[in-house]
């Protein structure tokens, strides 16, 4: 008999009338011949409210018993969820994360799923019950309760239904479906029929708050189709599946993430290895870093600048304090910025066509809006901006690239065919846990080459006025890294290598004009791109990658991330040898 999955968010159980308004939904699904696994979030506010409850004693509470705490909020509502289907009149059992197996590593607050034993599930759906199992919940191997993150109940909708080979898993939540914006802040935003899971993993993890980001990549690797709903309604809602919904826009949606801290860390020894000084121990912390930059000083030392999720910015604090004190020479000082927020743009078709991310940045000169940070990726060009400006900057992006039209290649959905259950064994064999990183290529790009402009005046519609020179001069640019800086900035580019000498033609034009200075070359560069899930949330990837490289004696010109690509550039010369480091550093997690 087919499984379904159906997750409930806090807002769709909320009261005792949501509640026995999904009992009916699950209800429906097993009288028309499923077997159903509800997956449900902690009623309403809850989880918040124990958090404040917790700080109300301590500003900074124990993560085990954080979650200890929180887990309550999910077994109050599977509870209240079994006890109205059993008062409707159908059989339901409820189960928290332990009793159902959710094995996970021993991270509180963040826990990974490693394992999920499907027995009990099976046992108890064969018995005809309706099963309800506990969100965002597991244990470890000593059996304390852990949390997977905010937002982790999907993430368990996605676990499951990969795991039982479910037919589908339907997420009901407070919106009718994935939007190319979020609704609330982008009132001109389109409910999308259907987008790929690379899209949506963008989105989620630039803050597109519908999905956790890590359901994602749960649903990416063992193909396992979502589907998002009203739980107020019946409408049919948005398919995540493997396609995009269109092939004809390089855009499919915008995103923002309002609480974005950038850090610029200075008087950093211009030497291989003494970024993965600062790099390590944030990622011990596990704190997810984006928007990587790096710039090399005129006086031998370097600045390194990156972003992180405000509600990271103690723990960083805490992991550079402890860099300073371990090793004084690591870095002179540092200083960050909590007043700004990213917006990007996410698109699967952004890389065959040239010009997108110049639309992004003339789109908010035209608004007179500063870019005070720009890194992009083949899928996304992230920017950072005040934080007052951002919902003006993300309504303005999406007007640009019209995404509030559908577009004309929009096809009818299929439903995307269930794979066998052998064939699922299989994907998630591939894996010694289910969360572990899963790195699919490894590969060596010797076609580019790199122009930069020093010292660019901090100003609106600079950026935009560079990439308008550069694509009227038909130069196809692929990697765009912005420092940030109070007055100047550093912009640095990469071109295709038959474009160098029209590159830095124009590169010395735009510097006369704009009291800037571009580079002296546009030397040959290697880009190495790893892509794969995982990448980014792994933080410790990125540390050694970087280790790695440092301790070739390589140094790394340029870095830019996204969830499903981690791309860097080296001197042309030395591409194959960091090829060859990289691949035998990550060779446990690179798929056979
Ligand atoms: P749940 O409690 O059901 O998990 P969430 O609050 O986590 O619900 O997610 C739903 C919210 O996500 C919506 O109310 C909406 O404001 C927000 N959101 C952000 N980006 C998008 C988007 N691109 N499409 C739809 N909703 C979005
Ligand atoms: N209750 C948890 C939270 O609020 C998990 C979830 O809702 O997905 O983050
Ligand atoms: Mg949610």
């Amino acid at each position: 008999m087919s499984i379904i999955v159906q997750k409930f968010g806090g807002t769709s159980v909320a009261d005792s009338n949501k509640i026995l308004a999904a009992a009916r939904k699950a209800i429906r699904a097993q009288e028309e011949g499923h077997q159903v696994v509800m997956v449900v979030s902690a009623m309403g506010k809850n989880t918040d409210k124990l958090i404040a409850l917790a700080k109300e004693i301590d500003e900074n509470p124990p993560a085990r018993e954080m979650d200890m705490l929180l887990s309550t909020g999910e077994q109050v509502s599977v509870a209240m969820v079994a006890i109205a289907i059993q008062h409707l009149g159908y059989k339901a059992v409820s189960m928290t994360g332990a009793q159902i197996g959710i094995k996970t590593n021993n991270s509180f607050m963040k826990a990974r799923i490693e394992s999920i034993s499907t027995d009990r599930i099976r046992k108890a759906l064969n018995d005809g019950n309706i099963v309800i199992a506990a969100g965002f919940q597991g244990v470890d191997d000593n059996y304390n309760i852990t949390t997977l993150g905010r937002g982790g109940s999907d993430t368990t909708a996605v676990a499951l239904a990969a795991v039982l080979n479910a037919e589908s898993c339907e997420i009901y939540t407070d919106v009718d479906g994935v939007y190319t914006a979020d609704p609330r802040v982008v009132p001109k935003a389109r409910r999308v029929k259907q987008i790929s899971y690379d899209e949506m993993l963008e989105m989620a993890s630039l803050g597109a708050g519908v999905m956790h980001s890590r359901s994602i990549e749960f649903a990416k690797n063992f193909e396992v189709p979502i589907h998002v709903r009203a739980a107020y309604s019946d409408e049919p809602g948005t398919m995540i599946v493997a396609d995009p919904e269109s092939m004809e826009r390089p855009v499919c949606g915008a995103a923002i993430a309002k609480d974005e801290v950038r850090f610029s860390i200075c008087g950093v020894p211009d030497e291989p290895g003494m970024a993965d000084r600062i790099f390590l121990p944030i990622a011990n912390h596990q704190i997810a870093m984006d928007m990587i930059v790096q710039n090399v000083g005129t006086n031998g030392k370097a600045e390194i600048s990156f972003t992180i999720p405000a509600t990271e910015l103690s723990t960083t604090l805490k992991a550079l304090d402890e860099v300073k004190n371990s090793i004084p020479e690591a870095f002179e000082s540092f200083s960050y910025d909590n007043n700004l927020c990213k917006v990007s743009i996410v698109g699967l078709g952004m890389e065959r066509q040239v010009g997108v991310a110049e639309k992004m940045f003339e789109t908010l000169a035209a608004r007179n809006i500063n870019i005070q940070m720009i890194s992009t990726s083949e899928i996304k060009v992230s920017v950072l901006v005040d934080k007052e400006q951002g919902a003006e900057a993300i309504r303005a992006v999406h007007d640009a690239f019209d995404l509030g039209s559908v577009p004309s290649d929009v096809k009818p959905l299929v439903k995307p065919e269930m794979i066998s259950d052998e064939e699922k064994i299989r994907l998630i064999n591939r894996l010694k846990h289910m969360e572990d990183v899963l790195i699919e290529s490894v590969m060596l790009d010797e076609t580019q080459a790199s122009v930069t402009l020093y010292g660019l005046p901090q100003e609106p519609g600079n950026a935009a006025r560079v990439f308008k020179s550069v694509t009227e001069a038909g130069i196809i640019v692929d990697m765009i890294v912005q420092s940030p800086g109070d007055k100047f900035t550093n912009l640095t580019f990469t071109v295709e290598r038959s474009c160098a000498d029209t590159a830095l033609k124009v590169a010395k034009e735009l510097a006369q004009e704009l009291g800037c200075t571009a580079s002296e070359t546009c030397p040959p560069v290697a880009k190495i791109s790893l892509s794969g899930t995982g990448m980014r949330s792994h933080t410790m990837i990125a540390a050694r990658i970087l280790k790695a490289l440092a301790d070739g004696g390589l140094n790394v010109a340029m870095i830019n991330t996204s969830e499903m690509r981690f791309n860097l550039v080296v001197d042309a010369q030395v591409g194959p040898k960091a090829l060859e480091l990289l691949k035998e550093e990550l060779k446990d997690v690179i798929a056979d």
